[in-house]
């Protein structure tokens, strides 16, 4: 195939980079598609093979962003072009580098990558969310699911029954993990124990499953580890069990406050008060845990607006911050596997529109400005474990 663009390519880190016309593509250190970038879209590649479109509004923002999944037919022809393209820069590198990723490039037909989402299912229930910073990290499912699972706004494990794995379960997991990451594990920035609040297993077996990623990993990926925490089982540690986590390697807990409005809280059935989830947030700073709190900006709509606002911001005083931690604003999106709508309707509750979402993010970060912590949106819809 011919194309009338003008390719470039460098290597860096191990990534091959091509400049093809507007667009830029990236590949990993195995040849396959990572993603590719333009003015006001871009196109991600998860590692389940799923491709993902995003097209970005021209006047910024992140609400009126589109994402659209891409058909097998629109992936398959994606894929040729960018391949095609990353075959025909091949001559701007030098010869030896030239000749070592040729037959990388060659081996990713559409077929071939399209292989790699089989491969993902026998490793991986689907990782439905993760915090934004994580999206690169090597997740390690130590559970499936949420031991909790009831929260109003959230369906991300209602397909799946709360189950922490013995230790041979973890063993073939990090076995079928390693043979599907392959080279690739180098590039993971580190390791992320799924699933929905992991932090929930007992201290003496999350530190024997911690050992054992350890042991199977090795030196092959960072050693620090990174979880979700609920804000109402923590009392089933103790600060003994906070130190010996700590001291074993996870030192950063994201957790969702999600709001400081008890009357809201206890709409969206969030166990504990905001009182209760601000103590145990502070039980794990007093451990010298780094934190990120999601919250969750513009549930409960127009009507819970001013209180949400005012009560959390009142909550978040109450956290003893230090630098480092993060306060994610994460903007509502409707559930679909939930009651939220119907529950939204019995209370009257209206929704916020795309704009007024805009505005409402804009309202929260100025009030938030002060806060010793850095505060950074959280989009949901933006989540692909790539
Ligand atoms: S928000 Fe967290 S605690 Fe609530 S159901 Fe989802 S994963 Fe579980």
């Amino acid at each position: 195939m011919k194309h009338s663009v003008t390719t470039t390519a460098n290597v860096r880190a191990h990534r091959m980079v091509i400049q093809a016309g507007d667009w830029r593509y990236h590949f990993d250190r195995t040849g396959r598609f990572l993603f590719g970038v333009r003015a006001h879209e871009t196109v991600r590649r998860g590692l389940d093979d799923r491709v993902i479109q995003v097209r970005l509004p021209a006047e910024g923002g992140i609400i009126g962003r589109t994402y659209r999944t891409l058909d097998p037919v629109e992936k398959a022809a994606f894929y040729r072009r960018a391949y095609a393209l990353a075959r025909a820069s091949l001559g701007s590198l030098p010869a030896e580098q030239a000749a070592e990723w040729k037959p990388l490039l060659e081996r990713w037909t559409p077929e071939a990558l399209a292989a790699d989402a089989h491969a993902f299912r026998q490793v991986y229930l689907p990782i439905n969310i993760l915090p934004p910073d994580q999206y690169h990290a090597l997740v390690v499912q130590i559970t499936h699911g949420c031991s909790y699972n009831r929260c109003l706004f959230c369906d991300f494990y209602r397909d799946r029954r709360f189950h922490i794995k013995s230790k041979d379960e973890l063993q073939i997991h990090l076995d079928r993990l390693q043979r599907f990451m392959g080279p690739r594990i180098a590039d993971r920035s580190g390791v992320f124990l799924g699933d929905g609040n992991a932090f929930v297993v007992p201290t003496d077996k999350l530190l024997s499953m911690m050992e054992l990623v350890r042991e199977q990993l090795g030196s092959s990926v960072s050693e620090d580890f990174y979880t979700f925490m609920d804000t109402f089982t923590l009392e089933h540690k103790t600060p003994e069990d906070l130190r010996r986590i700590y001291e074993q390697g996870l030192r950063t807990v994201y957790t969702g406050l999600e709001t400081g409005s008890n009357r809201l809280r206890a709409f969206l059935r969030k166990p504990g008060t905001a009182e209760e989830a601000v103590a145990a947030i502070n039980r794990l700073k007093e451990a010298g845990y780094r934190i990120g709190v999601i919250l969750m900006v513009g549930v409960g709509g127009p009507k819970f607006a001013r209180e949400h606002l005012a009560a959390t911001r009142q909550a978040l005083n109450g956290i003893h911050f230090t630098p480092g931690d993060l306060v994610y604003l994460s903007p509502f999106v409707d559930p679909h596997d939930t009651d939220y709508d119907e529950q939204a309707r019995a209370h009257a509750l209206s929704a916020f529109l795309d704009e007024q979402m805009e505005e409402e993010l804009a309202r929260w970060r100025r009030a938030l400005a002060s806060l010793p912590a850095k505060v950074t949106l959280y989009s949901i819809r933006e989540h692909l474990y790539a």
